[in-house]
């Protein structure tokens, strides 16, 4: 067993040197210049109208995916019978009508008082008043039943982005322990009322995920501008009445097109390596000022689209030592729902996934480079650095962390699983106006990319995810990264 053990390692060392070789030869047998432009030419036109999620241009193009991938002889992942995986989502529009009713004020929904989240309902109960609603507060407390009022954040605190994240917590607190609502006394001066007021209570489109939904007790929040309503609230116990009504719910789907090439060495076909990029955008919308309303999403994210269609393509060609799975996402733009979808409705046990390579862009302003973000934060930078280098490309890490631009894709959905990612990016080295005069703008049209840099790039991305389907040792976060315990969690039964 031992001995054959060793010489299936050297035979599959032996494997990786000969395809090192000829991975550029291989990689250049499938992608061709006009390949990588008429499908980018497809997938990022007028006729496509932007890609929104849900439209039914949007499913064209899922169509296009998986016929592709179809014909290429790309499988269906084992425990599916389509291409494509059904993503339910939910618009909410939240409740327009609401008062809430104490002795003789009355507060009025979307004007004194704004619903962060909750049911529905019609609630005549006491007030019961517990100062910041800290743990301590609502220890010995009687809530039951009753609506708890309570003063926004900490004290001390007058972050109001942490308030958020403290008015949780108390929610969770109050419906513990039987609270029909719960209301924060709005008194930031850090964001004023009459603007926090704009940025709650829109519609959202958010995940459907059926019966493990929980909306829970109304939480609101309440102008206290003046800074009256704490000694108002704790100096009796009131009888109170809240209304909150007029949600609407509308429920629809769209789809994440997925594709399988089995891998080649029986000892590391179990591992599956994700090559992933949304396929979704932003649709139609204000005309610019040529009067272009169509976003069409040609960086974002047509071509990183194309770059794992060709990966497809050629490994479905010359598959990999680990099995290949290519992921389209959808909805993206709506906030990563599509890749969240994924990995909480994973097709495959998600322990078996050892990386996402996501493929994703906003625009470029370096056509001698490409950037990865995430580069030195597993252990495939190498694999990385030599595809650039094989087509003249210099590879850079992250250059803007301040826009936190791992967060804002879908392989944080991974990496918050545990699951090592990466995203790869054309040559940017600032969010430059070069960037922003395209970045989700109606002139992000087609023709207005440089497709001799694209070839190169496309290449590169390829000749990446086979390096990385071939790596003799699985990629890893490094030590001491912020997502290495998730890591060691999620892999730990192996
Ligand atoms: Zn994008």
């Amino acid at each position: 067993m031992k001995a054959r053990l060793i010489l299936s390692t050297v035979f599959s060392f032996l494997l990786v040197g000969a395809f090192a070789q000829n991975t550029q030869a291989l990689v250049e047998e499938t992608v061709t210049h006009s390949g990588v432009q008429a499908k980018i030419e497809f997938l990022a036109s007028d006729e496509l109208r932007g890609r929104d999620t849900p439209s039914p241009e949007q499913n064209i193009a899922a169509k296009y995916l998986a016929t592709r991938m179809k014909e290429w002889g790309v499988k269906m992942a084992p425990s599916m019978d389509d291409y494509r995986q059904q993503v339910n989502f939910k618009n909410v529009t939240p409740p327009s009508d609401g008062t809430f009713v104490v002795k003789d004020s009355s507060y009025v929904l979307g004007e004194d008082i704004l619903l962060l989240d909750g049911t529905s309902g019609n609630f005549e109960a006491k007030v019961v008043f517990l100062d910041y609603g800290s743990e301590e507060d609502f220890a010995d407390a009687k809530v039951d039943g009753k609506i708890v009022v309570v003063r926004l954040g900490a004290k001390g605190e007058p972050n109001v982005r942490k308030a958020f994240g403290a008015g949780r917590e108390k929610k969770k607190r109050a419906a513990e322990k039987g609270a029909l609502a719960l209301i924060e006394l709005y008194t930031s001066t850090q964001i004023s009322w009459k603007i926090i007021k704009n940025y709650i209570g829109g519609p959202s489109i958010s995940l459907d995920m059926g019966e493990e939904e929980e909306e829970g007790i109304p939480h609101l929040w309440l102008d206290d501008s003046y800074n009256t309503g704490s000694k108002f609230f704790a100096e009796k116990s009131r009888k109170a009445q809240l209304n909150i009504g007029g949600e609407t719910i509308d429920r629809f789907s769209a789809y994440n097109v997925i594709g399988m090439v089995e891998g080649t060495n029986p000892e590391l076909k179990d591992e599956i390596v994700v090559y992933s990029a949304h396929y979704d955008h932003v649709g139609v919308g204000q005309p610019d000022a040529d009067g272009d309303t169509i976003y069409n999403g040609t960086r974002d994210n047509g071509i990183g689209s194309i770059t794992v269609l060709e990966a497809a393509h050629n490994i479905a060609k010359y598959p990999l030592e680990r099995t290949s799975m290519f992921i389209f996402f959808t909805g993206e733009e709506k906030g990563l729902l599509g890749s969240e979808w994924f990995v909480e409705h994973p097709v495959v046990p998600l322990e078996s996934i050892v990386m996402c390579f996501n493929s994703d862009n906003a625009g470029y302003n370096d056509t001698t480079i490409t950037t990865i973000i995430g580069l030195e934060r597993t252990t495939a930078t190498e694999a990385f650095v030599t595809a650039g280098e094989t087509y003249g490309l210099g590879t850079i890490p992250d250059q803007m962390p301040d826009q936190n631009l791992f967060d804002r894709s879908d392989q944080v959905s991974f990496a918050r699983k545990g699951i090592p990612a990466v995203m790869y990016t054309m040559g940017v080295t600032a969010f430059d106006d070069q960037v922003l005069e395209f970045y989700h703008q109606a002139g992000d049209n087609p023709d207005s990319v440089d497709y001799d840099y694209l070839f190169k790039f496309t290449k590169a991305y390829v000749h990446a995810c086979r390096l990385v389907g071939n790596m003799a040792e699985r990629p890893y976060w490094t030590e001491g990264d912020k997502y290495f315990e998730a890591g060691e969690e999620l892999y730990k039964t192996q």
